[in-house]
């Protein structure tokens, strides 16, 4: 017989439960989107409860209220230009380094998956840096937390919230476990990114070695997707109206049903900092300064807090504090969960009778492609970005410092 460990529909398949469970008795249950949720097979279950009771879903670790919220961005010119904002998580990794301190990111394997890894060398962290925006893998990284913390290294861990929240529960308090969490407004089921890298590959005759989300070569603002082949680009799309996968992520279209409904999509936060694309930067109260590339840190705890002013110190990054509201509001992921649509529904009612992510976004995404287009060649703004992205990035900066001043 087969037990559900929490609503299968809230279930992120973060692995708090596998890592838990001493006898093999946890297995993945697919979704009708190739994503799974997990479930325990009762004929291996000795009902110790582990599972139950480390799931993020049955036990809501005690959140953390905001209490001041900044605006950041690293003082190193390559490290801000390669990160999705302002590269607060690098310089996290660098202090984190010259603490010889654990520290945990993610990065894309060679099967387009992006899985956690737990480090302590500076040679780790280039990979880790940027944003990967599919489904990330947790594998045994728990276990490995535990292992380290008993020894008493000391970890900062860097996930999305329901991640943090579950580590919270498998750990418990921990004065050694730094945690921080970034905004998410969800994550799609693995299968997708594969299908679509895979379909591209296909129509060019190439493999991709490297896939970007934000590609830095564009300004990460840019959003330009790429797949690259010995470092030469195959495929660059940046517009949301050119590739089937920026469209379905960035418009909510693909997520797994439990983003939909996150119960970490809120003011409250999992983690000592969080860090976020700042969203709304000057609404509530003036700022002059550059509104891109600029991360907002939201500190959460005491901890949090000593971790911010130790990388203000050491002049690692830069900060200003801004009214705590402005982030607050203006970032849709500190309010609510991304909202499921027509589109997503028909989505994955589509996709489960072909199985083919392109075949189903050509069809589902036909309406918003068609929009998309449109915008995109009448929208003279799109040309000015298209134009700044060819620029190098110290030029840019220096244009936009021009344009300021006038
Ligand atoms: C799936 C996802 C959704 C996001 N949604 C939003 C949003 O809605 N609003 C918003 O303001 N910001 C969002 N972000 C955060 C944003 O993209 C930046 O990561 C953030 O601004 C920090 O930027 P940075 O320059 O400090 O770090 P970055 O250069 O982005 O550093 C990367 C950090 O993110 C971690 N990371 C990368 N991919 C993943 C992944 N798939 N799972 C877990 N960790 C990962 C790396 O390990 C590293 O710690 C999201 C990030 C991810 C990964």
């Amino acid at each position: 017989m087969i037990k559900n460990i929490c609503d299968d529909s809230l279930c992120t398949a973060c692995g708090a439960c596998e890592n838990s469970c001493n006898f093999q008795a946890i297995i993945r249950t697919k979704r009708k989107d190739d994503s799974w949720y997990m479930q325990i097979d009762d004929t291996k279950c000795k009902n110790c409860n582990r599972c139950l009771k480390v799931c993020p879903n049955n036990h809501v670790p005690s959140l953390y209220s905001p209490q001041k919220a900044y605006a950041a961005w690293s003082t190193d010119k390559e490290i801000h230009k390669n990160s999705a904002s302002g590269g607060i998580a690098t310089e996290l990794y660098n202090y984190a380094v010259d603490k010889k301190m654990y520290f945990a990111g993610v990065s894309m394997d060679k099967n387009l998956e992006a899985h956690f890894e737990l480090v302590n060398n500076k040679n780790s962290i280039e990979k880790f840096q940027n944003s990967k925006y599919t489904f990330s893998y947790m594998d045994d990284i728990y276990l490995k937390c535990k292992e380290l913390l008993k020894k008493d290294e000391k970890i900062l861990f860097v996930g999305l919230p329901c991640q943090i929240a579950a580590l919270r529960n498998y750990i418990g308090e921990n004065e050694n476990l730094i945690l921080i969490d970034l905004a998410c407004h969800g994550t799609p089921s693995p299968e997708f990114l594969k299908q679509h890298v895979k379909t591209i590959e296909k129509k060019k005759n190439k493999i991709a070695d490297n896939v970007s989300f934000r590609n830095a070569r564009f300004n990460t603002n840019n959003f330009y997707f790429t797949l690259t082949h010995k470092n030469r680009i195959f495929y660059k799309k940046n517009s949301l109206s050119e590739d089937n996968y920026q469209i379905g992520y960035h418009k909510a279209f693909i997520y797994r049903d439990c983003c939909y409904q996150c119960r970490y999509a809120q003011r409250k936060r999992t983690g000592d900092l969080t860090i976020a694309d700042y969203h709304g930067l000057g609404k509530v109260s003036v700022y002059n300064g550059n509104k891109e590339s600029v991360s907002c840190v939201l500190v959460n705890s005491e901890k949090g807090k000593t971790l911010l002013n130790k990388l203000f110190e050491n002049e690692q990054i830069e900060v200003i504090e801004r009214p705590l509201l402005e982030p607050l509001q203006n970032e849709p992921q500190f309010n609510y969960p991304s909202k499921s649509s027509q589109e997503h529904d028909e989505f994955i009612n589509l996709y489960q009778k072909k199985e083919n992510f392109d075949l189903v976004a050509n069809v589902v995404f036909k309406q918003d492609k068609f929009k998309g287009w449109v915008l995109g060649t009448t929208n003279v703004v799109n040309y000015k970005n298209k134009f700044m992205a060819l620029l190098p990035w110290e030029l840019k900066q220096y244009v936009k410092k021009m344009l300021r001043r006038k």
